[in-house]
């Protein structure tokens, strides 16, 4: 018999979220602790009536002051618990087709895997780990354990670095949970091309790996053609295009060290014609401008900016700073060219991003059709009942 936990009780009516199994528990939905918890600690979510709902992590500090472990108000959190949660995640992955012989795999999806507040990027033979919520934090020793289980990696990365810590009292933590540093450069093999990826400096967990679907989707239509890739970060389009034969590749990134990996992936991929490619460091929003003056044009172009809405809060901003790339994307859009374009910000749903983008070819006075819609691959699930999980979201256009 496990001790009595502290319970976290329900305002009358806030149950109804955790009824479609909605993992997050507002401050608002919460009535009162009965009880002691601290940071990340395991409390029993109780209704109004005193049913018991479910296990959650305690997060005093945060606006979402619980996020729910388990539906089943009788599982046991423990190590145990984490074995099992990681091991069914890393099994849906290995069951994927599509996610066969990729050196780079998302593991752990946050909350869509059943684990709020944990990512885990796998790069080879390296994971690279991010707890971004109390519970998760509280969870490492047991995370990491499961996680060497699971997969048998020889090394993982703790870079628990997100602003998002913040808003739950957390500290960034970065540092080497399991083995230590490589020898030499990590890189994965993605779908035919080589790409460093730096869990140390790199953004976020070091690589983009919900794109590579989309990369992909860039080379099978890059023959022949002029391609402007913008955002490029560490060159992971612009590689893509070059292999899918690709008459000329120009990407822009305002970050220097990014386009120095950038080059340096270039150079991992001597199978790639280099001298079609041309790296520019500047603002996208300044450099498609000085374009449009100079006359330039492309047969296909990637918008692929940073979040520019965190959150729901900056939509309205983020708002126009889509409709202005996207504009000038259409501007420079050679007749019956290909734009790819991409939203990653959570504050925008596929709707309004859709909105903002017709509104944008209506400006450009030009005639446009979505051939498909894109989003991250199937190592990022999104769990039914948790639609903040579906972040990334891309539309493939074609302009008359
Ligand atoms: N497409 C990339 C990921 C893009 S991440 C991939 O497939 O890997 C977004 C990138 O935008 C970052 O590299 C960042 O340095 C860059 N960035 C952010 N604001 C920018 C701006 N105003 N102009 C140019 N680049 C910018």
């Amino acid at each position: 018999m496990s001790a009595i936990m502290t319970q976290l009780l329900l305002k009358p009516g806030k149950e109804r979220s955790l009824f479609r199994r909605h993992p997050w528990i507002f401050e608002g939905a919460v009535e009162r602790l009965d009880g002691r918890a601290r940071l990340g600690d395991t409390v029993d979510v109780v209704d109004a009536s005193g049913r018991r709902l479910a296990r959650a992590a305690w997060s005093p500090q945060s606006k979402i002051r619980a996020r729910v472990w388990s539906f089943n108000p009788d599982e046991t959190i423990d190590d145990a618990f984490f074995k099992r949660r990681v091991s069914a995640a890393v099994g849906r992955r290995l069951a994927m087709p599509q996610l066969a012989g990729q050196e780079g795999m998302r593991l752990l999806h946050g909350e869509s895997d059943g684990l709020p507040g944990v990512i885990a990027d796998r790069y080879g033979d390296t994971i690279c780990l991010q707890l971004t919520a109390a519970g998760a934090d509280k969870w490492r020793k047991a995370i990491v354990g499961a996680l060497v289980a699971a997969t048998g990696v020889a090394r993982i990365y703790e870079r628990s670095d997100s602003d998002v810590r913040k808003l739950e009292g957390l500290e960034p933590v970065t540092g080497w949970l399991h083995g230590d540093a490589p020898a030499e450069a990590l890189s994965i093999d993605e779908n035919g091309v080589r790409l460093g990826v730096d869990v140390v400096a790199g953004h976020k967990t070091g690589f983009y790996l919900d794109q590579r679907a989309n990369r992909l989707l860039t080379r099978a239509l890059a023959s022949g053609k002029s391609v402007l890739n913008c955002f490029c970060y560490t060159g992971g389009f612009s590689l893509q295009a070059l292999a899918g034969g690709a008459a000329s590749v120009l990407s822009i990134d305002s970050s220097g060290p990014a386009l120095a990996s950038a080059r340096n992936n270039l150079a991992l991929n001597p199978q790639l014609d280099a001298s079609r490619a041309e790296w520019l460091e500047a603002d996208v929003f300044e450099a498609l401008r000085t374009f449009r003056k100079e006359n330039r044009s492309f047969d296909l172009i990637v918008l692929d900016p940073p979040k520019f809405a965190p959150s729901a809060a900056h939509a309205e901003r983020a708002a126009r700073a889509y409709k202005d790339i996207n504009l000038m994307g259409f501007r420079l859009l050679n007749p019956g060219g290909y734009l790819m374009t991409y939203s990653c910000s959570g504050g925008i749903g596929p709707e309004l991003f859709q909105k903002i983008v017709a509104g944008a070819a209506v400006d450009a006075h030009r005639d446009a059709r979505v051939l498909e819609r894109l989003s991250a691959g199937p190592d990022h699930p999104v769990a039914l009942h948790f639609p903040e999980g579906e972040y990334l979201k891309g539309l493939l256009i074609q302009a008359d």
